[in-house]
């Protein structure tokens, strides 16, 4: 399969010259036109949110919110119960740590999940059920359907895995925790920069992103959460921009979500995000699927013709390719790749419980972007070509 359209858009991305980037799934490179959001709203329009009574705070304050908008419009959500966090892992702390527990202390994950949907539950004192998966890698909801429990306070799944590139049917999830009184929270860090999203539709509870995958800045992230849950959670962190009124006796607090955003926010972080957004928004999350699922398709094709490569995963994965060369650590892949100027992760993705029921330690892992093409994917066969000539 040879993919005959590209996005083209290739160009706007000047740390890619001359590179065959194919870790947009740790973080993905940044377009021009975000890099000229973030640039200016240093150097030219910068000042804080909320407090200044000056016109360019109240600028500031008014494009703050205005990304507030994007990021709750880009999964279908409202702004008032779209909380910034400094990314999906904050996000997900947040949820484990201030759900109201109503008795309940389970939580279902599945045994793809990257650390950061078990460690947060582990830490705020849950005991963590995993779900396992289907021989292709997806998380088998019938097995979901069956352990779960009247003690299970919330599901948590990868919409779309960042190891396996696994897509969740979402809906069905969210059926199965509500036919027993749980919630679903959908971790969307991988799924909102390669698939359109739309949490009504999905019917989750809560939704939890990065921007840095999504070609916007770090330090900067998204929680969503469905208002009459978000109204029964108490403030997790105390500090300024949170309170409603403050007095040594006690103090009251701010309706979500800025009850949950204490102390100056990452500013231009919403700013450079709104810009990804828009940039994003602009191609539209259908065309990015369906050219990642050529690359996918191209790619999985061209390194099952390869002798000794063993493929991880379902075959219709988004936007992520893992694989394992017979005999070779993934980490001598990557390397060896490197110096064949094409980048690729290796290791356990944040996911070891996967890897332990894969029954490996590590794998090498190729995931794409928009600015992806075929280029890349002939890049990454011959740096496999040149692994398995020095290996043997
Ligand atoms: N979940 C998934 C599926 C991810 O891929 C990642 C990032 N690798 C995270 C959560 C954590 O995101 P962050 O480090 O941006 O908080």
């Amino acid at each position: 399969i040879r993919i005959t359209s590209t996005l083209n858009v290739r160009a706007q991305f000047p740390a890619i010259e001359n590179w065959h980037y194919l870790d947009s799934a740790a973080t993905a490179q940044k377009p021009q036109a975000v890099i000229d959001a973030i640039t200016n709203a240093y150097a030219r329009d910068y000042a804080t949110v909320h407090r200044g009574v000056y016109q360019r705070s109240s600028e500031m304050t008014g494009r703050y919110e205005a990304a507030r908008e994007a990021a709750a419009a880009l999964i279908g959500g409202k702004p008032a119960q779209t909380v910034f966090t400094r990314g999906a892992t904050e996000a997900i702390n947040l949820v484990a740590y201030t759900l109201p527990r109503e008795g309940r202390r389970r939580v279902l994950v599945s045994t793809l999940e990257h650390h950061s949907n078990i460690v947060p539950w582990q830490l705020a004192g849950f005991q963590v059920d995993a779900v396992p998966l289907t021989d292709d890698g997806q998380i088998d909801l019938d097995a979901a359907e069956d352990m779960l429990t009247n003690e299970h306070l919330i599901v948590a799944f990868a919409h779309v895995s960042n190891a396996l590139g696994s897509i969740l049917d979402a809906k069905r999830a969210a059926e199965i925790a509500h036919a027993k009184g749980a919630y679903l929270l959908l971790d969307g860090c991988q799924a909102v920069a390669r698939l359109p999203v739309d949490v009504a539709a999905l019917g989750c509870d809560f939704y939890a992103y990065s921007g840095h995958k999504l070609y916007g800045p770090t330090g900067i992230g998204v929680l969503w959460g469905c208002p009459d849950l978000m109204k029964t959670m108490p403030p997790w962190q105390g500090g300024g921009a949170m309170i409603d009124r403050v007095t040594f006796e006690s103090t009251t607090y701010a309706d979500p979500p800025q009850r949950f955003e204490a102390g100056t926010p990452h500013i231009v972080g919403a700013v450079g995000l709104h810009a990804a957004i828009d940039w994003i928004t602009n191609i539209g999350l259908d065309a990015v699927h369906a050219h990642e699922a050529a690359l996918v398709a191209e790619c999985r094709a061209a390194l099952a013709g390869i002798d000794g490569v063993t493929l991880y995963g379902p075959e219709a994965s988004a936007g992520i390719v893992s694989f394992n060369v017979d005999g070779v650590h993934a980490h001598d892949v990557a390397t060896i790749l490197d110096d064949a100027g094409v980048a690729v992760r290796a290791g356990h993705h944040c996911a070891q419980p996967l890897m332990d029921s894969l029954g490996i330690a590590a794998t090498a892992r190729a995931s794409f972007a928009a600015h992806s093409d075929s280029s890349d994917i002939a890049a990454l066969v011959r740096g496999i070509e040149q692994v398995k000539r020095i290996f043997t």
